[in-house]
This record gives structure tokens, C-alpha cells and sequence, in this order.
């Protein structure tokens, strides 16, 4: 029996077609595909709940008849949301949309159980589901997106919003997709990298899923993250069409040896490195420190299949503490551990790194000798920059 999945947030690719073609789109070239009512189904099948969901693309809104399909197969299988959003570009104006967004909020709001707090309630209940419009000099809307918000707010009932959302001076653009070709917001300084993926990660001992999620309209299931159609094709941990979500899911866990905090560091220091906000030398070091984590965390879940995340954060650990303390003056130690937390001494780290290896030769043996052997190998072929569209950002 298939195990089905909960989510705190999950992403519906709707179509890779999009009307516009904005300089600063992440995704890349529009594509003519749109989600199929098997992927949906599919998805379905496999999930319990959503905490809440999002429609993303492309241009969701050019897919009606695939919005009312998704929205009428959750309601028909009674699945647990708690609310769902999408961002337009405004250029889409459809009653089917705005009325299968009524329906799906009036059925939350139908099974939601009031709590003590009355005016939490009254807020929650009048924003189930929120339509946004973009707003920004990127987005060629032949008429004002508030005339856009307008409409749909004479459609939607009182558990719907429709928003107009502008682009704040100081928000940066992210270098992917369609940027990348554009000299002037790649000098403008306002941009960001998001170069390094990250895991997914269940609650302890449940079917729970913390990360955001994403089902490409194709089935690729990927993080969440913000990325552009090229890193999903490439960077994805399966399909649904091919297998159950909660098996994709426990591949995903593995699929990256880092979260989605340390990615999101790894990100940060790249961006901060490529604009020139720190040091070259401070930020290179950073970056290379970062690169032999991820390596290092790559090659131990070969070695010791049968350790949890957090054994192998600490085995990595503790070799790079072996490693790192022969020189003790070494710059990594007290930029990545600031003092107060780098208390495992060598000793305790060479002695932890032993019982290690004991534990792997009682587990699985055969594996544990099989898998040095192959490891000079993995050790090559992990690429030292992580994600393949990295290049295209050198
Ligand atoms: S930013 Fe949105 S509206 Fe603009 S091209 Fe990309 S997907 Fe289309």
C-alpha cells in the first residue's frame, strides 16, 4: 500500500506557456506544456494533506480547465488544506478560475473548526485563497494590474483575496532563466544567485514533509526552491508518473547532503562573493570550506548507507575536525564553528570517527569494503562547484 504524504507547502506547476517575456523571468524560455490530468491524479493519490498550496509557472491562469481540475479532485478527495495562492502576471481575467477558487475556499472554510481566538479566525477566513497580481516595470501589462485586481475581486467570494504585488526598490532579481542574458540587471547590483540545492526533510517518525515541494507539469518532483525550468529538468528526484511520492520523497532526503539553511548559506556567500560584497580571498575560502562539506557528506553516505542525516553530519564532522585541527590556525575553524560551539576536541572526534567505522564493518560489512573501493571514484566525479548551471553563472 502506498504511503501518502503530508505537506506544510507544496507547489503545482500549472504550464511552462507564458503570454509575456519578462527581462527578469527566472524560469527561462517558455515551453509548451502544461500539466496533465494524470500527473494530478497522480499527485493526489499520494497525498494526505497540504498545509497550503501554490500554483506556479509559467502563467498558471492560462490553464483554467487544469485549475478547475485540481481544484474539484481535492475537494472530490476530501484532502486537508489550510490555504492556497497564486502569482498572475494580470493578463488572464477567467470567471472558471475565479469561481473554481470560490468553490475550494468555501469547502476549507466549511470544514475549518473556529478556535478561541475570533479575530485570528476572521482573518484566516477571509484570506483562504489569495490571487496576486505582479506590478513592476518588468511585466508588460497593456492595462493597470489593479484593474486586474479589481475584476477578480467581483468574482471572488468573502474567503478569497486578490492582491496587486509590487517589486520593492531594494528587492534583488535572481540570476537564472532569462536574466542571465541581460547585461544591465546582471551589472545592476540588485541581483542574487541561487546556485546550491538542498534536501528534503521529513518531521522525526512521520509522513510529514517540512520542505516546500514542487510537482514540475511534466511529474519531476523537485525542491521548492526558486529555480529556473533548465536546473528543474536537470536537478529533480523523480517522477511521479514512474513512482510513489513517499519513495521520491525518501530519495530526496538523500538525494543532497544539505538543508535548506545551509543551501540557502551556501547562496548567500556565492552572492555576496560574485557582487563583490566580502573579500575575494575570504569569500573563496568560504566557498571551497562549503564544497568539501558537501563532497565530504556525498562520499560518507556512500560508505555508511545506513546512517541517518544527522550521524553523517557528525562522522563529516569529525573528519574535517581531525583534518582541520592539524592546522589549528587554519581560517575555517572560527569562520564556519565560532568558537563557542567548536567544543568536540580532536581526541573525542578521531575516537567517535572509529566507533564508526567499527559500526560499519558489524552492519554491512561486504557494502562497507565494496564502497571503498569505489570511493577514489565518487571523490572525482563529485563535482567541487555544486549545482551544473553554476557554470553558466562563471
Ligand atoms: S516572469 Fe512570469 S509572466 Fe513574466 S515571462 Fe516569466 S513566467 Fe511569464
Amino acid at each position: 500500500m502506498k504511503s501518502k504524504v503530508i505537506f506544510k507547502s507544496f507547489c503545482f506547476e500549472i504550464t511552462r506557456k507564458c503570454n509575456m517575456k519578462c527581462l527578469h523571468c527566472m524560469r527561462g524560455e517558455a515551453q509548451d506544456l502544461t500539466i496533465s490530468k494524470q500527473v494530478i491524479d497522480e499527485c493526489l493519490d499520494n497525498i494526505a494533506g497540504m498545509y497550503d498550496f501554490i500554483l506556479t509557472g509559467g502563467e498558471s491562469f492560462l490553464e483554467p480547465d487544469m485549475i478547475e481540475y485540481l481544484f474539484d479532485e481535492i475537494i472530490r478527495r476530501e484532502i486537508t488544506v489550510y490555504g492556497f495562492s497564486c502569482v498572475t502576471n494580470g493578463s488572464v481575467r477567467s470567471e472558471k478560475v475565479a469561481k473554481a477558487w470560490n468553490r475550494l475556499a468555501d469547502y476549507i472554510a466549511a470544514r475549518y473548526k473556529l478556535t478561541e481566538d475570533a479575530e485570528g479566525d476572521r482573518k484566516y477566513l477571509r484570506s483562504i485563497g489569495r490571487i496576486t497580481v505582479s506590478y513592476d516595470k518588468y511585466h508588460q501589462l497593456e492595462y493597470d494590474a489593479l484593474e486586474t485586481v479589481k475584476w477578480y475581486r467581483q468574482y471572488l467570494n468573502n474567503h478569497c483575496i486578490a492582491l496587486r504585488e509590487n517589486l520593492e526598490e531594494n528587492e534583488t532579481i535572481h540570476a537564472l532563466g532569462r536574466v542571465l542574458e541581460n547585461d544591465d540587471i546582471m551589472r545592476s547590483g540588485k541581483i542574487d544567485y541561487v546556485v546550491c540545492p538542498h534536501r528534503i526533510s521529513l518531521l522525526k517518525d512521520t509522513n510529514m514533509v517540512e520542505t516546500g515541494v514542487q510537482v514540475g507539469c511534466n511529474g519531476i518532483i523537485t525542491c521548492a526552491k526558486d529555480s529556473s525550468f533548465e536546473q528543474q529538468d536537470k536537478k529533480n528526484f523523480g517522477n511521479i508518473l514512474t513512482e510513489p511520492l513517499f519513495d521520491i520523497m525518501q530519495r530526496g532526503m538523500r538525494a543532497e547532503p544539505f538543508t535548506e539553511k545551509e543551501a540557502a548559506v551556501y547562496d548567500r556567500v556565492y552572492t555576496e562573493l560574485r557582487t563583490g560584497k566580502i573579500d575575494l580571498k575570504q569569500g573563496n575560502e568560504l566557498l571551497t570550506y562549503f564544497d568539501s562539506v558537501y563532497t565530504a557528506r556525498k562520499v560518507c553516505q556512500k560508505i555508511y548507507p545506513w546512517m541517518t542525516f544527522e550521524e553523517m553530519v557528525e562522522a563529516v564532522y569529525d573528519d574535517m575536525n581531525i583534518q582541520l585541527r592539524k592546522t589549528e590556525d587554519s581560517p575555517y575553524i572560527f569562520t564556519i564553528y565560532p568558537l563557542e560551539e567548536y567544543k568536540v576536541t580532536r581526541e573525542e572526534s578521531i575516537k567517535r570517527t572509529q566507533t564508526t567505522k567499527i559500526k560499519a564493518l558489524l552492519t554491512d560489512p561486504l557494502s562497507y569494503f565494496s564502497n571503498l573501493s569505489s570511493l577514489k571514484a565518487s571523490i572525482e566525479e563529485t563535482p567541487l562547484k555544486i549545482w551544473d548551471g553554476f557554470k553558466r553563472c562563471e
